[in-house]
């Protein structure tokens, strides 16, 4: 899925944004989607979703992937 906007995350206007779905293979709800560039859907997938994870765990949030 392609589109021109801009980035959620770095908030730079990019020809390509990809859908980054927060909750893995979660709800396809716009809740549970970031219109992010291509750096920004790697950075977010790698470094910062189970980052975000490991907090929510600590905080005592339940049901996450
Ligand atoms: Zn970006």
């Amino acid at each position: 899925m392609k589109s021109a906007g801009i980035c959620e995350m770095c908030g730079h206007h990019v020809g390509v944004r990809q859908k980054a779905h927060i909750m893995a293979e979660g709800k396809k709800t716009e809740n549970n989607v970031l219109m992010l560039c291509p750096t920004c859907h790697i950075m977010f997938d790698r470094h910062v979703k189970p980052k975000v994870f490991k907090a929510m765990m600590e905080a005592g949030f339940t049901g996450l992937p």
